[in-house]
């Protein structure tokens, strides 16, 4: 017989013994366990493990009779359990509905790119080729586009004066990744 408490408040106490695993009293048949769903612990988040008798994952595992919460800091009592009871381990990373949100939140951010660089372009507002930042400013030069039009000058007048030292081939630099190019 092997015990073990995991969770922080409200430990459960996990037993094996002999073909039994017991989850704070209720008591699974070993053999009948298909495998566990493992979601990582961390500093800010307690992990779970959860016993499937069917192979598959359930959604909320933390109120499920047939799981425990572990702290990190117990990860590797639960790598000894697993080993004992000798089944597989599946890691349960993330929920399908928060790996969709992150996903929505990435194209949002590249449509939010694209249309910036499309005013960018519409207002003729010189740019950064590598990272498409504003704040530029030339190297013989030193006027500052990037606080030129944060400052409130209209992209008009920077654009103008982008113009006017193109004859002299001048330097841009990027202010923000320090990229240099000709103009
Ligand atoms: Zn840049």
């Amino acid at each position: 017989m092997k015990e073990y408490k995991f969770g922080t408040i409200g430990k459960k106490t996990v037993i094996i013994d002999g073909g039994n695993l017991s989850i704070n009293g209720r008591a699974l048949k070993i053999e009948d366990i298909k495998c566990a769903y493992i979601s990582p612990a961390s500093l800010y988040k307690n992990g779970t493990v959860y016993f499937s008798t069917n192979g598959k994952n359930i959604d909320n595992a933390v109120l499920n009779k047939q799981a425990f919460m572990y702290a990190t800091g117990q990860k590797s009592q639960v790598d000894e359990l697993i080993t004992e009871l000798d089944i597989e381990m599946i890691q349960a990373e993330e929920s399908q509905n928060l790996n969709k949100n992150k996903i929505s939140k990435r194209q949002e951010k590249k449509q939010y790119q694209k249309d910036r660089l499309k005013q960018l372009k519409r207002d003729k507002v010189p740019y950064c080729p590598k990272c498409k930042s504003t704040s530029i400013t030339y190297v013989n030069k030193k006027l500052s586009i990037g606080r030129a039009i944060t400052g409130g000058i209209l992209a008009g007048e920077a654009g103008a004066k982008l113009g006017g030292f193109t004859s002299k081939k001048g330097k841009v630099k990027c202010l923000n990744c320090g990229k240099t190019w000709k103009i």
